[in-house]
C-alpha cells in the first residue's frame, strides 16, 4: 500500500452484530432445555452519569439478546466489606450466571478486593486475577471484554499476526496489558508503551499493528503510522473521540477502526457471548 491510499475502515458492528445473534441463539437454546435464561448481575455504585450510561446499554443489550438482567445498584457511601458482601453474594447465588462490576466503584473502595469476590466462572467481564492468569498462561477462562473484542476484530478481517510486530500504547489492567498477552499468544512480537516511554513517536512507527489505549483524544498522529499498518483505536474520549487522529492516519494505515462503531461494540458483544457460555457451563450444558 502507498502513502496515499486511504485505509479500509475496520467496522465493529457488523461482527458484532454477528457475535450478539449467534449469543441470543445459544441463549434461546439455554431457555428452551433448561427453563432458565442466562443471567448477567450489573453492580453499580453510586451514580456517575457515565457508568449509569453504561450499564443501561449493557442491560439493553442483554434483554435484547434473551439474556436476563438483575441490576444491583449501590450508595456511593458503601464500604469495601459492603461491597464485597455484596458480590460474594452473588458469586453464590445459583440464579446468576454472570457478574459485571461496574468501573470506577468509587476511591474509599478497594475495586481490586471486590473485584477478587466475583466467582471465576461467573467472571465474564475477566476481571479477576484467575482470569486474567488464565488468559496469560493461555488457558480457557474469561477474558477481559475489550481486548477479547479487539482480537475478535482483527480476526473478522483476517489479520495476520505471527511475526507481526505489535505495539500496545497503554498498560492498564483492563485493556492494554491483556491486550499485548493476546497478541503475544498469536505470536506476534509486542512492544508495550506507557508514560514513561521515552521516543514514543519511533516506538509507533515500527509497528505492524498498532493498538493505541491511552485515554487521550487523537494522541497518535498519522506522521507516526508505518504505511500500511493495521490500526486499533480503542479509546473513547469525551465527544466520541479516540485517541488516533483518524484523519492523518487513514492516509498511512491499511486498516484502521473508527470511533465510534470499532472497538465498542465488540467489547458489549464479548461480554453477552461470555454471559452465555458461563450460563451454559453452570447449567451443564457445557
Ligand atoms: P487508563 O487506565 O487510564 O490507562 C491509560 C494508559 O495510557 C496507561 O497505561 C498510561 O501509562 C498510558 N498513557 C497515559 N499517558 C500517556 C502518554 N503520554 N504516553 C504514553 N502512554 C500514556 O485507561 P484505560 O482504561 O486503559 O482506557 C484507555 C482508553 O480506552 C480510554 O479512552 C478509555 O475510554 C478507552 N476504553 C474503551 C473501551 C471500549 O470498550 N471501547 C473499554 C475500556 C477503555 P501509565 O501506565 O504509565 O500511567
Amino acid at each position: 500500500m502507498t502513502q496515499t491510499q486511504s485505509a479500509r475502515p475496520m467496522d465493529g458492528t457488523g461482527p458484532a452484530r454477528r457475535l450478539v445473534e449467534a449469543s441470543a441463539a445459544d441463549a434461546a437454546e439455554v431457555l428452551r432445555r433448561t427453563g432458565t435464561a442466562p443471567c448477567l448481575a450489573t453492580v453499580l455504585v453510586g451514580e456517575d452519569p457515565a457508568s449509569v450510561a453504561y450499564v443501561r446499554m449493557k442491560r439493553r443489550q442483554c434483554e435484547r439478546a434473551g439474556i436476563a438482567s438483575r441490576r444491583v445498584a449501590l450508595p456511593a457511601s458503601i464500604s469495601t466489606e459492603g461491597l464485597v458482601a455484596e458480590v460474594t453474594a452473588l458469586s453464590r447465588d445459583a440464579g446468576v450466571h454472570g457478574i459485571l462490576l461496574q468501573h470506577p466503584v468509587g476511591p474509599h473502595i478497594d475495586e481490586r478486593a471486590a473485584f477478587e469476590a466475583i466467582a471465576p466462572e461467573k467472571d465474564v467481564d475477566g476481571v479477576t486475577t484467575h482470569s486474567f492468569a488464565a488468559m496469560a498462561f493461555g488457558l480457557p477462562g474469561f477474558v477481559s471484554c475489550t481486548p477479547g473484542g479487539i482480537m475478535r476484530l482483527l480476526d473478522a478481517y483476517d489479520v495476520d499476526l505471527a511475526g507481526k510486530h505489535a505495539v500496545v500504547v497503554g498498560r492498564s489492567a483492563i485493556l492494554g496489558k491483556p491486550a499485548g498477552l493476546l497478541l503475544l499468544g498469536r505470536d506476534a512480537t509486542v512492544t508495550y508503551c506507557h508514560s514513561r516511554t521515552v521516543e514514543l513517536s519511533a516506538r509507533v512507527r515500527e509497528a505492524d499493528v498498532l493498538l493505541a489505549a491511552v485515554g487521550r483524544p487523537r494522541f497518535i498522529r498519522g506522521a507516526d503510522i508505518k504505511p500500511g499498518a493495521v490500526v486499533i483505536d480503542a479509546g473513547y474520549n469525551e465527544g466520541n473521540v479516540g485517541d488516533v487522529d483518524f484523519e492523518s492516519a487513514r492516509e498511512r494505515a491499511s486498516l484502521i477502526t473508527p470511533v465510534p462503531g470499532g472497538v465498542g461494540p465488540m467489547t458489549i458483544a464479548v461480554l453477552l457471548a461470555q454471559t452465555v457460555v458461563a450460563a451454559k457451563r453452570q447449567l451443564g450444558l457445557a
